[in-house]
């Protein structure tokens, strides 16, 4: 039921969106590039998302979905196509070169980049309507054809009631609207991988002209330019490890043992501006959605940074969903909105799947069992042995599959 103290005079608004991250900002352009309304909701404010660091590989067939939207100018000016990644096992250097084998690459381009593109795209030149700092969203009598979301206004401190046609949940991983699924209509599938990264920026250029990752015995080690200035580094760790246990010249210590190899240029060392720890875990919710309200990105599944695919996953939510609404709008063809968790949720599997076959090659060499370290570098060889098996890495690491 909806609040009792609210404002006298509820809005009308054919779509709530909860969460301006990719998702929801996506969602939010795609249906005002079609001139339908809606609000987003955001508990932080534009200038904090427009800075908050975190993804920054995004597939090619996402930048094409962007661009076919009139999304990606910006980021395909500024963007670095990659083409190629490294391994680094055994104290060798093993290059993939994806791009030669494909044809297909990568962007590099770091997420507040593109959400900042995605704000000036929906507020500034779609005049759509974001509220900042909104607090206490709520939404209500989501399984009537009725549902409304209520929350506080940063301004007045009271309660504004926004009637809808439906609602988005694109508020990530602590949000509200997964909650707001009732227990029983849903399954939540969880994986704990027992891992932790240790999720480092540093003030320094890239070592090297592509992504390195690091299978040592020691852990899993990582490296991915984020622009000419600033480097994402990871780390493995103890899940839940505190960060102070890692002051500067252990981390610089440890990346260079686990990313050395022969022939190797010495890493470049910098300041380092962020430094997290990630607990390595993914979950699932199925259905996507619930009477009015559906799910898109990390509010409907997690998936550990591993593969890097979270973005690009939130990415394809939001197409498919704002294109279903728009066409249920325009249109009141539903079809769309109905088989959307099942449309979406086959490239989840498929991404989560990669995802769990990837923590296998970059953490079997630490586990501390003889036998899984044999097994990954098996795993490991194979890719650099078998044209097969590297076509089929290829394939799942560019998210160039047609079918899933
Ligand atoms: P979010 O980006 O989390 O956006 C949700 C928004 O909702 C936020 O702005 C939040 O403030 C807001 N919100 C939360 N609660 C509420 C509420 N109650 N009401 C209103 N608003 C609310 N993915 C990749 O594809 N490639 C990568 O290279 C990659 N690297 C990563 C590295 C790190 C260190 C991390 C942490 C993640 C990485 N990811 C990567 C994952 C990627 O960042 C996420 O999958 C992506 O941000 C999901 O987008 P989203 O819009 O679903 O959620």
């Amino acid at each position: 039921m909806p609040p009792t103290s609210v404002s006298p005079s509820p809005e009308r608004v054919p779509v709530v969106v909860v969460g301006a991250g990719p998702a929801g900002l996506t969602v939010g352009a795609v249906l005002r590039g079609a001139r339908v309304d809606c609000v987003v909701l955001e508990t932080e404010t534009r200038e904090f998302i427009e800075n908050r660091p975190r993804a920054g590989v995004v597939e090619e067939w996402a930048v094409r979905e962007l661009q076919r939207r009139g999304l990606a100018d910006n980021l395909l000016e500024r963007a670095q196509p990659h083409t190629a990644c490294e391994f680094r096992f055994d104290g060798e250097r093993y290059r993939f070169d994806y791009g030669r084998l494909t044809g297909r690459h990568h962007f590099v381009y770091p997420q507040p980049l593109l959400v900042t593109d995605l704000v000036r795209e929906y507020v500034d030149v779609r005049g759509g309507d974001a509220r900042f700092s909104v607090r206490d969203v709520e939404p209500h009598d989501l399984d009537t054809d009725r549902p409304t979301v209520s929350y506080t206004c940063p301004e007045t401190g009271r309660r504004r009631l926004l009637r809808c046609d439906f609602v988005v949940g694109a508020d990530g991983a602590r949000g509200v609207s997964r909650a707001a699924l009732p227990p029983e209509r849903v399954r939540v599938a969880r994986h704990d991988y027992g891992i932790g990264w240790l999720a480092l920026l540093a003030e320094a250029p890239p070592s090297s002209d592509c992504v390195l990752f690091g299978a040592h015995p020691r852990g899993f080690a990582g490296h991915m330019a984020r622009s000419p200035e600033v480097t994402r580094y990871y780390l493995q760790c103890p899940p839940g490890d505190d960060p102070g246990n890692w002051p500067h010249d252990r981390v610089w210590a440890e990346l260079r043992e686990r990313l050395g190899a022969a022939g190797a240029a010495p890493l470049a060392e910098g300041r380092l501006i962020e430094k997290r720890v990630l607990d390595m875990h993914d979950y699932v919710v199925e259905p996507m959605a619930f009477g009015r309200l559906f799910l898109a990105g990390d509010a409907a599944h997690l998936i550990a940074p591993i593969a890097a695919k979270g973005m690009n996953l939130a990415l394809h939510d939001a197409f498919l969903l704002g294109d279903a609404l728009v066409t249920r709008l325009t249109s009141g063809d539903d079809s769309g909105l109905t088989g959307y968790s099942e449309a979406a949720l086959r490239r989840v599997w498929d991404y989560q799947e990669f995802s769990q076959w990837l923590s296998e090659l970059y953490h079997g060499s630490s586990a501390g069992d003889p036998f899984r370290a044999g097994t990954t570098l098996a795993r490991l060889r194979r890719l650099f042995t078998s044209p097969t098996a590297a076509a089929a890495f290829a394939e799942q690491y560019l998210g160039t599959a047609t079918r899933f």
